[in-house]
């Protein structure tokens, strides 16, 4: 029988991704295909936290096992800020203002370490299961390309010369904390 399973997310193009690898198994389905609407609050304290509120909120809602994820950069010498607050590090969700925040904490400091991290939570059969991805690198002094989101001008991955925007999409998407959580979640499911 054909499995139902739902990407806790509004990103179609996420979700499509995801539907064609898991096809013909599972029938991946997004936040507006089954209706729910409304931005499901993060209130936890760590990204394991968050993903699986937001699992949660939709098992408990609408009855389907589900997975969702988040992510978010850690800083070593800011004591893994901005973290769990990543989207919102100033106040504002706003990438540029908050990139520029991120900069003028790091002003000064020599160890520039640091690491995204994706935490996937699925909800399946009652049983809460977790997939990591981790990528580590550094913090440039200043931003540099204009590919992706976040802070990818900034974050330059360990064994490479160039920033996560400075690196073509598909590149990206191959060693990335989400890809690196996904390529987790998707063996299990298979
Ligand atoms: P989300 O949980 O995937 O929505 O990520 C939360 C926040 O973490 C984003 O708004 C970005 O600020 C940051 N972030 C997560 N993944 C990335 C990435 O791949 N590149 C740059 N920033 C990221």
């Amino acid at each position: 029988m054909l499995k139902e399973l739902v990407f806790a997310t509004n990103n179609a193009h996420k979700t499509e991704e995801v539907a064609k690898i898991l096809a013909p198994n599972y029938k991946v389905l997004n936040l507006k295909d089954i209706n729910c609407l409304v931005d499901i609050p993060e209130t936890g304290n760590t990204f394991a936290e968050n993903a699986t509120l937001k699992s949660t909120y939709v098992f408990d809602n609408f009855k389907f096992d589900c997975f969702a994820d988040d992510s978010g950069l850690e800083v070593e010498a800011l004591n893994n800020e901005p973290g769990i607050y990543s989207a919102r590090y100033s106040g504002v969700k706003d990438d540029a203002v908050n990139l520029k925040l991120l900069l003028k904490k790091m002003e000064g400091q020599t160890n520039r370490n640091a690491r995204f991290r994706t935490v996937i939570s699925l909800l399946q059969n009652g049983e809460n299961y977790l997939f990591e991805g981790t990528i580590e690198g550094t913090i440039r002094t200043k931003p540099s390309g204009t590919n992706g989101f976040g802070y990818d001008p900034v974050f330059q991955p360990n064994g490479y010369e160039i920033t996560f925007a400075e690196m073509d999409m598909d590149e990206k998407n191959k060693i990335s904390h989400r890809a690196l959580a996904m390529q987790k979640l998707i063996t299990f499911l298979k």
